[in-house]
């Protein structure tokens, strides 16, 4: 009988679980996506439910078995990517006395800003890698104790939404140090909890997951649980990393000096170094995916949500004729930004409208068009917010080629890459040539490989490269790039600058709400 050898990635998203079965050269033969529900009952808070994405990842798993028609036998394991930085307190039963506090939450943002630039927050982050911001579940940790003491006072087991799921399956808290890093009390060089980090949130050792690497091996699951899922209890599950980290691997981006740019919603800029670099002013992540695998890095909060805005709110006539006509409304509005000269003739955007993480870790930033005149027309805001958020991305580049070295290509991923412009513009600003892998889910082919790896299946994660092809490469034209490196300088200069007012326009917007708009979290 033909036998094929399978491996399932699961991706433990923010507001889905994605399940991917793949082949062993990395072909994604069955997936499955469960959404659920992001909480935020007040706009600070982003929290999830772990039942919930306890249900999707056993429902997704049993998908997409169904679907592969796969035979017990042929699954050779499951590895798992997670969302970084979530946490949820477990009571001495082992249930949970939180919901998962996730990255988005902002609760903590006082307690970011108290460790924001002084000594101890400084030293914090060179030992963890993880910048000061309230994502980070050490500084959730020190809002928890002050203002929900009688919560912490019940908890036995603090824990990430992966190893709440490995504990429902496997009767263990266990965490992967790629997770334990994002947690903000991993120290990364002596690869174990942060001394000083646990003193200041007073988290006992015992009260943490058991580490281990990201290559681990479970086996051994609830029979119930392997019952419903249709596969052997033994069939090994890989512990993984956080989904940052294997998004590089998924894209092929591991070699020193190979960029990962993503554009979604958000947008981040990441590198694999052999060594945990750390960013000596605390702007970049270090974070830890697999032996000898680093990734140095900025997440950007204002990717494609800003151009979404820019639809909704300059283009909302072209938006409703798109719809009419049932064709895409970003082409639409790409073809019409195309129109318009490489630079928008001097028009520039600032998309802080979110607030921002990298490159300038500003809450308070806000949006702003500058070098407006009265020839400027709605096609050049266009074209201007498009290339503003590759600027932003560009600064973030040029911070990590200062601790890093200059990368030499760049592998190109997110919703951005549907759009032709949008991906020259990338070439252009960046002066490099950018390859747009085809990807299939990042993360959980990541997370599949690297699965594939621990089990012995591949000689090492380079096997990446075979599964991942390059669907386009575009190169930087000459006439471009020259426009953009005139107005970068003005466009850099003009972010610190604005920066001396953020905070007082911030201020001002907090203190006159606009009782009509819901004002959205920020971070
Ligand atoms: P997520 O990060 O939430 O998974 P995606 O990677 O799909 O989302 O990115 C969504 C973003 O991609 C949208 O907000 C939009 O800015 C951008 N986008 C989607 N389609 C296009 C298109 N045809 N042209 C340009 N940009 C697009």
């Amino acid at each position: 009988m033909n036998m094929t050898q399978y491996m399932i990635g699961v991706d433990l998203g923010t507001t889905s679980t994605k399940v991917v079965l793949f082949d062993l050269h990395g072909q994604a033969v069955a997936s499955a996506n469960n959404p659920y529900p992001l909480y935020q009952d007040t706009p600070d808070m982003a929290e999830e439910d772990p039942a919930e994405i306890f249900d999707a990842t056993i429902t997704g798993l049993t998908e997409v078995l169904r679907r592969g028609h796969v035979r017990p036998s042929e699954l050779q394991g499951v590895s798992f990517s997670a969302a970084m930085h979530s946490l949820i307190l477990m009571d001495k039963d082992n249930a949970p006395l939180t919901r998962v506090i996730t990255w988005a939450d902002n609760r903590a943002a006082k307690y970011a800003e108290q460790l924001k630039d002084n000594d101890l927050g400084m030293a914090l982050f060179k030992n963890t890698g993880v910048p000061t911001h309230p994502m980070s579940p050490m500084v959730k940790l020190l809002w928890l104790n002050a203002e929900h003491s009688d919560l912490v006072a019940q908890t036995t087991h603090f824990v990430g939404i992966k190893d709440y799921i490995l504990f429902r399956l496997f009767g263990r808290y266990v965490e992967d140090d790629s997770l334990a890093n994002a947690t903000g009390l991993f120290n990364i060089h002596t690869m174990d909890w942060d001394e000083q980090a646990l003193s200041l949130t007073h988290v006992q050792r015992a009260q943490l997951p058991e580490l281990v690497d990201t290559t681990y091996q479970l086996r051994g699951m609830k029979s119930a649980y392997a019952d419903v899922i249709g596969i052997d209890p033994n069939t090994p599950f890989i512990i993984g990393a956080s989904d940052g980290t294997l998004s590089n691997l998924g894209v092929n981006a591991i070699d020193p000096g190979v960029l990962a740019v993503t554009i979604g919603t958000s947008g981040a800029v990441r590198v694999v170094t052999d060594k945990p670099v750390v960013d000596p002013q605390g702007r970049l992540f270090t974070y830890y995916l697999a032996k000898d695998r680093w990734v140095v890095g900025g997440p950007v909060n204002n990717g494609g949500i800003v151009f979404r805005w820019v639809r909704d709110q300059l283009f909302a006539p072209e938006k409703l004729t798109a719809e009419q006509l049932q064709i895409d409304s970003y082409e639409l509005l790409t073809d019409i930004a195309a129109k318009i000269p490489a630079g928008a003739d001097g028009l520039l955007f600032h998309p802080y409208l979110g607030g921002e993480r990298a490159p300038i870790w500003d809450a308070n930033a806000r949006g702003s068009f500058f070098g407006l005149t009265r020839q400027h027309t709605r096609a050049h805001m266009v074209r201007a917010a498009l290339e503003g958020i590759v600027y932003n991305l560009y600064m973030v580049m040029l911070m990590i080629e200062g601790i890093t070295g200059k990368p030499q290509a760049i592998q190109a991923t997110g919703g951005f890459a549907r759009s032709a412009l949008w991906r020259q513009m990338l070439a252009d600003i960046f002066e490099q040539d950018v390859n747009i892998p085809e990807s299939f889910e990042s993360s959980a082919l990541g997370a599949a490989v690297l699965g594939m790896d621990s089990l012995g299946l591949i000689d090492d994660l380079s096997a990446v490269k075979d599964m991942v092809g390059v669907t386009r490469t575009h190169h930087p034209n000459p006439d471009n790039f020259r426009v953009y490196r005139e107005l970068l300088p003005i466009w850099i200069r003009l972010t610190r600058e604005l920066g001396t007012e953020y905070a007082a326009i911030a201020d001002f917007q907090r203190a006159h709400p606009d009782p009509n708009a819901h004002i959205a979290a920020e971070d």
